[in-house]
């Protein structure tokens, strides 16, 4: 605290990423990032941007970036006017905060859902409620209907719990409250979810929000976009170049493109994740977890005997980091990403060694 920050910089609450950490032996399971490398065409088309070029400031429109999401998504009637695209998704959700979600009414989210959104929220000073998921950590459409609300937002397939609420209920929800913009918080849908996309053309208050972090396997590009009515996109436009006119580098316009016309990799490396999901989650369960039923590329998991928080400090000391959220409902659960099939085996080989030795905590 000092005397020079602004009132509103003195009451954030920051959001706290996952531990990044400098050791590289580390079995890395915090932060949801993909064990298998970006596209080689990605790759290729990254290091061909790294010439005399970069003197120039990129286009700010992105407009190559945004041809080929559109292009991609053509067939649900989708144009470069319907696309947005940010500096990794977390910005792309800021800018919607500030232009869509602003209003004198309260916003809604569930509980239990991505830690960022509270942030914004004070970032912004956008009021919010929260609407608790259900017993079976699922969202139920209909606590978000037949309420006042200045917009709804959530992650689909929902972080940290990994589940997904079917399309037709992100359908029944959108439709269900015209008069307010609804986000939809796709970092993972790639890995077993159906997109929201399809449904854009006929609802103007949709807006779809995707990343190039998880399934793409370019956290370290920081690329995100959304995509929805037109008229939402020229509000984000407005606020980022009030903001940013070129939130995307170069290399990122380029990497993004490539990997998108990349289709093989894509599907190759994704579904290699919800393969090795399904086998850590028999895994955990022979064990003894309770195991959330996942559609992304973690698993969210408590067992009956022993404290979360003690299995994730156990599990560090053998240098494999998985996430630990204190908050109450969740903090008996771990969060743990799905990585190649050598890394989820030594999960759990250590797991099964610290449960036969380590006491009971319930
Ligand atoms: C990872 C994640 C994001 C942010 O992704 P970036 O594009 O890397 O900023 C957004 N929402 C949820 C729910 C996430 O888990």
């Amino acid at each position: 605290m000092s005397k020079f920050w602004s009132p509103i910089v003195s009451r954030l609450t920051p959001y706290t990423p996952g531990e990044q950490p400098k050791l590289s032996k580390l079995v890395k399971l915090n932060t949801n990032e993909n064990p298998y490398g970006p596209s080689p065409l990605a790759l290729a088309a990254i290091a061909a941007e790294a010439d005399d070029s970069l003197r120039l400031y990129p286009d700010p429109e992105a407009a190559a970036l945004k041809g080929a999401l559109a292009e991609q998504n053509a067939k649900h009637g989708i144009t470069t006017a319907h696309v947005f695209v940010g500096n990794g998704s977390d910005e792309v959700l800021a800018h919607a905060f500030q232009a869509l979600l602003q209003h004198e009414e309260a916003i809604l989210f569930p509980d239990i859902s991505y830690s960022f959104y509270p942030t914004y929220c004070g970032l912004y000073q956008v009021a919010h409620r929260t609407v608790p998921l259900a017993a079976d950590f699922t969202v139920r459409v209909d606590d978000y209907l037949n309420t006042a609300a200045g917009g709804i937002i959530f992650p689909n397939p929902n972080a940290p719990t990994g589940c997904l609420l079917p399309l037709s209920e992100v359908e029944r929800l959108v439709a269900g409250q015209p008069d307010c913009v609804v986000i939809v918080d796709e970092a993972y849908v790639d890995f077993g979810g159906d997109s929201a996309i399809p449904l854009v053309a006929r609802y103007p208050n949709l807006l779809v929000v995707q990343t190039f972090s998880k399934s793409r396997s370019l956290a370290g590009l920081r690329v995100g976009f959304a995509i929805g009515h037109p008229d939402l996109i020229t509000a984000l436009e407005r606020v980022k170049n009030s903001f940013n006119s070129y939130p995307l580098d170069r290399m990122a316009i380029a990497g993004a493109t490539a990997s998108i016309k990349d289709q093989t990799h894509f599907d190759r490396t994704r579904l290699a994740v919800m393969a090795s999901r399904e086998q850590m989650v028999a895994g955990l369960a022979a064990l003894g977890f309770e195991v959330l039923p996942s559609a992304a590329n973690f698993v969210f998991a408590r067992h009956p005997r022993h404290d979360a928080a003690k299995l994730a400090a156990t599990l560090r000391g053998d240098g494999i980091i998985v996430r630990h959220f204190s908050s109450a409902r969740i903090a008996q659960f771990l969060r743990i990403t799905v990585g190649t099939d050598d890394a989820c085996q030594a999960l759990l080989d250590a797991l099964q060694l610290h449960l036969k030795t380590l006491p009971a905590d319930f």
